[in-house]
């Protein structure tokens, strides 16, 4: 079941790039290339923990329901509709203490922090956000729900999630009063004044209304976050408001004030210590022919991607997962090649990582002939490449 939800990211990707093209179309600066690969390389980063956090959640769900079970519910359709008002509005305050707790915030900023609000955001979500979401869900078994039933209604209502980050539906009438939709998400994601804190529903808008944290769409909306932030690598998307942290309780006195630091609201207190790690540590102007090597490396890396998706069952384990490294591994490079985050020992990494996967490649397919040779011969291509751009984009 998971797994043919899993199957939707192609259409997701087929969706971005119809609204990437729309955008191209107007001139109206909704899309811009290195944000949207850089968003890309933190959804292929997140896939890494998802298999394993969806395991824990569960495990943790099933723990709760043997030792703590107080209700019974129903096994049948009423169980269903409860546990999608349950789901969500569990998932309401789960997002609302994402953003006033600072530690949680750390998980949740990855998906705050892009200046552009478009499909692509739907993939800017930070492994570590999931994590967090763990004591949330061990309450509800504790009323009855079957673990289960609560997984797969969690994975189906979190569809809804990718449609609403689009920045072309305007509002949709009676449709505002009671679910999410575009128009009062853009609100959530906003940095104006009066739009911080605002709109934390996932499906249904009405816990906004009941809990006071309700804001419409009244003004432009500025994206973003009001810490200095600027894209320039995934992994930095996904950190930085760790290290920040990490920084300012190593320099707090007291371990009751280091705790502070880390339940309080990010709002409060936190200092953003080295103004230095919000710039681009490196700025090289990338000749085209290195800008041609990075799409390269995302196109063989997304076909890669999705072609893990459709035959993991068929392939042996060590197989999928060498696969997969290796076209996360393109995607993440080549986000930081078009985000011009590459110091001059770029070269010296990329290198190694062909080296290291043609190697580990040569013996590991070594089942798989006609297999291993398209992937071999893929790797072949972009070592010749890379070798014939990087004196240029090094000098
Ligand atoms: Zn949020």
């Amino acid at each position: 079941m998971l797994n043919y939800i899993a199957l939707l990211i192609p259409l997701f990707l087929g969706l971005t790039a119809l609204e990437w093209w729309y955008s191209r179309k107007r001139n109206d600066n909704k899309y811009s290339m290195p944000n949207t690969v850089l968003n890309m390389a933190v959804g292929a980063i997140d896939q890494f923990g998802a298999l394993l956090y969806l395991l824990l959640l569960y495990l943790a769900m099933v723990f709760s329901k043997a030792h703590f079970q107080w209700l019974t519910l129903p096994n049948d359709w009423r169980q269903w509709i409860l546990a999608f008002l349950t789901v969500d509005f569990v998932s309401y305050w789960y997002h609302r203490y994402s953003h006033q707790i600072n530690l949680m915030w750390a998980g949740h900023v990855t998906h705050h922090s892009s200046n552009y609000f478009n499909l692509s955001n739907g993939f800017r979500t930070s492994p570590f956000q999931g994590l967090f979401r763990i004591p949330f869900w061990m309450i509800m078994p504790v009323f009855g729900f079957d673990p289960l039933v609560l997984v797969i209604t969690f994975k189906v209502t979190g569809l809804h999630d990718f449609f609403v980050h689009t920045p072309y539906i305007p509002k949709l009438g009676w449709l505002e009063w009671f679910i999410v939709t575009p128009s009062n998400h853009r609100v959530h994601h906003g940095k104006n004044e009066i739009y911080i804190d605002k709109n934390y529903g996932s499906v249904l808008i009405l816990w906004d209304r009941m809990f006071g944290t309700y804001q419409e769409e009244t003004e432009p909306v500025e994206y973003g976050i009001t810490a200095k932030y600027d894209d320039h690598s995934p992994i930095h998307a996904i950190t930085f408001h760790f290290k920040v942290l990490f920084m300012q309780v190593c320099k707090t006195q007291g371990m009751l004030n280091k705790w502070r630091i880390l339940l309080m609201s990010p709002g409060r207190g936190v200092v953003y210590l080295g103004e230095g790690m919000a710039e681009k540590k490196h700025k090289l102007v990338l000749v085209n022919g290195a800008i041609r090597y990075a799409f390269w490396l995302l196109a063989t890396g997304v076909i890669g991607f999705i072609g893990i998706l459709f035959t993991h069952t068929i392939l042996p384990t060590f197989t999928v997962g060498y696969c997969f490294f290796l076209a996360v591994g393109n995607i993440v490079q080549s986000a930081l090649l078009l985000n011009q985050s590459v110091s001059k020992e770029f070269g010296f990494w990329e290198s190694l990582r062909l080296a290291g996967f043609g190697l580990f490649g040569y013996f590991l397919l070594d089942s798989l002939p006609i297999f291993g040779f398209i992937i071999l011969g893929l790797i072949l291509v972009s070592s010749i490449w890379f070798v014939s751009v990087r004196v240029r984009f090094l000098g």
